[in-house]
């Protein structure tokens, strides 16, 4: 009994699910679409069709699933599961996810953001491995961070640790939707990329992007980027090497402030590799600390966007093993402590 995790990864666009044993093996996997736009009722029922789907196709019975992950984006109550707020989910304020699949399903759930669903990901199975100060980012359509130090992952006060995306790197530039400006994943991710290309082109560089597109430029994906950089492209050149130095330069904050071992970076972006990250080595050799610096690796992530789910997994899984672990000592306090 109780054999199986789920672990589930909310985004704007799909839902992913896993199944996984105790020993964190994959034996089902499950994408839909979120249809967001309907709502979040009809977003929960999706996500609930998913899980219910993923244990018809591994013939497991709801009874054997010990506990449910689920990584959400935007602002949470971890500890009261409730998603407090999604940009990208339309109408979805204050929705008690935690507790809506534990009526549906009769099992602890847990919630973090996505993020750090990821690192967990990548700390336990992926690049971060048995090590104990781990520094994710992942480069998607934002700036995603999460941060271990010392064998446990950071949260701060309200959360909102490690959100380097939000490190200001210009007193004034791109307006960002934290309320600031100058942030650095307003430069350093998909959307930031994209627009430095625009901008250039825009400007009167020419570029066979412009050709690619017949200059709608709004057609432009970084992957066609890091194509028109291999061609030797300049505007694809020249905006890969200022978005590289620019992470340089936020990286370098993020080494001499943590010190971390290894730095991880993934998301759709992270797909550039070196085109990317050559010019990143660079400005962090020149300007980080040099004891910092030496014991700290950068490298692209391993898991590939399956870290998310696992991650959801190992996540719940700790959380309830706590969980089991409390009720346990509660069980044998002696009566006089009480
Ligand atoms: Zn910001």
């Amino acid at each position: 009994m109780e054999r199986y995790i789920i672990g589930m990864d909310l985004g704007g666009t799909n839902i992913k699910a896993g199944l996984f044993t105790k020993n964190f093996v994959r034996v089902a996997e499950n994408r839909a679409h979120t249809r967001e736009k309907e709502g979040p009722e009809a977003v929960l029922q999706c996500m609930l069709r998913t899980a219910r789907q993923l244990m018809e196709d591994a013939g497991v019975e709801q009874e054997e699933i010990g506990c449910m992950g689920i990584g959400v984006p935007g602002l949470l109550d971890r500890k009261a599961g409730i998603s407090v707020f999604s940009p990208n989910l339309t109408g979805w304020e204050n929705v008690p996810v935690a507790r809506w699949f534990e009526e549906h399903l009769s099992i602890p759930v847990f919630i973090d953001n996505d993020v750090r669903m990821n690192l967990y990901g990548e700390w336990y199975f992926g690049a971060g491995k048995n090590k104990q100060n781990v520094v994710l980012l992942t480069l998607g359509t934002g700036l995603g961070a999460g941060v271990v130090m010392d064998g446990h992952v950071l949260y701060g006060a309200t959360g909102s640790a490690g959100e380097i995306g939000h490190m200001n790197m210009y007193r004034t530039g791109r307006p960002c939707k934290c309320g600031s400006s100058g942030c650095l994943g307003r430069y350093v991710s998909a959307l930031g990329l994209l627009r430095t290309v625009r901008e250039k082109i825009e400007g009167g560089q020419p570029s066979v992007l412009s050709d690619w597109t017949q200059r709608d430029l709004k057609q432009i994906t970084a992957k066609m980027v890091s194509e028109a950089f291999d061609l030797g492209d300049p505007v694809a050149r020249n905006a890969l090497y200022e978005t590289g130095e620019l992470l340089g330069y936020g990286l370098v904050n993020v080494i001499n402030l943590y010190n971390p071992e290894i730095i991880i970076v993934g998301g759709g972006m992270a797909a550039a590799g070196e085109r990317l990250l050559a010019r990143t080595r660079e400005i962090v050799k020149k300007h980080a600390l040099e004891l910092s610096q030496h014991a700290c690796e950068i490298v692209t992530a391993f898991l590939g966007d399956g870290a998310g789910i696992l991650g959801a997994a190992v996540f719940a899984w700790k959380a309830a093993s706590r969980q089991e672990e409390k009720s346990e000592k509660e069980r044998w306090q002696p009566s006089f402590f009480c």
